[in-house]
């Protein structure tokens, strides 16, 4: 594009960078700062512009008063209002804030998180939002993109990425997260990740994350590293590696869930079977609680009441389903169900 066709495209593309001081001109005051931008692309004239910067400030949360006073006489969330008012003066339709927050108190950054969220759904203005801290980027994004040596590994939801994330480099970015309650930490969890950030020695092409991942095989540094929906029709999107990779964990999770499951079964159905044996070589319990006082046709009409006549694994069958209603068994005394 030619610069005077880069012109107009300009004010549709604005930026708020991330050190709100050399960012602004510090010989100049707050109406020179935002009248400016607007004068030279002609959107305000000399009658206007105080109007419309009164209007920006408004937008930011700051009093007009601001408009006389100079950078330095700002505080550091101050300075970054004042750089975001000068990234709206123009109306843009894209704003990139790059990690607009990071060199704030965290206090500061929430201002700074709620007023760019408030502005996003006030203007319909859409922001790339860069940042390192995964709580702000999860806070402002619908959409997020997970980069590594400047290329994209992973972009999803920011709901669906922070549940499900497949990329190794995404689940150890996850995982250097610092938990608050030491009580939830896992003890002595190793690193998430080992190694330098760089590209594999003598590899230019390839996985990126090569190096550190500690999945890499040898095809990785061969493979195609386009990015594919992780199902189809899903709007999750990862290399195919790390969506094998994925599916080979769900499948490997799966078949861990059958093998226990298969080693379960039996094993409770043996324990109470061999439990019921047990109590039946012990004799009946009707006749052990209340010995000699009730005569065998007594003993034989109260087995009958509680199903103890039945062959074996008929009563077993029983117990079973009573469990599923809640019964743990009769009362030997008053034949009432005992409840869970
Ligand atoms: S391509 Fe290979 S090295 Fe790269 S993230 Fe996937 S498994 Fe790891």
């Amino acid at each position: 594009m030619s610069p005077r066709e880069m012109k107009p495209v300009r004010t549709q593309l604005q930026m708020v960078f991330q050190d709100s001081y050399s960012s602004l001109n510090p010989r100049k005051h707050v109406f020179e700062i935002l009248s400016e931008p607007m004068l030279y692309h002609k959107l305000a004239d000399r009658h206007t512009a105080p109007k419309q910067v009164k209007r920006l400030l408004d937008m930011v949360g700051l009093p007009h008063a601001a408009m006389g006073r100079y950078p330095h006489e700002f505080s550091g969330g101050q300075r970054q209002r004042i750089g975001i008012a000068k990234a709206l003066s123009l109306n843009p339709r894209l704003l990139v804030c790059d990690e607009p927050v990071s060199a704030l108190d965290v206090s500061i950054q929430a201002q700074i998180l709620n007023l760019l969220r408030s502005l996003q759904q006030e203007l319909n203005l859409t922001c790339i939002f860069i940042g390192h801290g995964l709580g702000a980027v999860n806070y402002v994004s619908h959409r997020i993109a997970v980069m590594y040596l400047g290329q994209i590994v992973e972009l999803a939801d920011n709901r669906e990425l922070f549940e499900n994330p497949v990329h190794p480099y995404s689940k150890a970015l996850f995982d250097a997260v610092p938990v608050a309650d030491p009580r939830g930490a896992k003890r002595g969890k190793p690193p998430a990740l080992k190694g330098e950030v760089q590209l594999p020695e003598g590899h230019s092409q390839g996985c990126p994350f090569y190096s550190r991942c500690p999945y890499h095989r040898e095809p990785c540094l061969q493979g195609d590293m386009e990015l594919k929906p992780i199902k189809p029709g899903s709007g999750h999107l990862a290399p195919a590696s790390a969506t094998t990779k994925f599916r080979e964990e769900k499948d490997d999770m799966t078949k861990y869930i059958i093998k226990r499951l298969l080693i379960a079964i039996p094993t409770l159905i043996g324990i109470t079977i061999i439990d019921y044996a047990i109590m039946c070589f012990a004799g009946s319990p009707l006749e052990m609680l209340q010995g000699a006082r009730i005569s065998q046709a007594a003993v034989a009409a109260k087995e009958a009441a509680l199903g103890l006549d039945k062959p074996f694994y008929i009563q077993y069958f029983i117990w079973v389903g009573q469990l599923f209603q809640g019964n743990m068994g009769y009362s030997i005394k008053s034949y009432e169900a005992v409840s869970a």
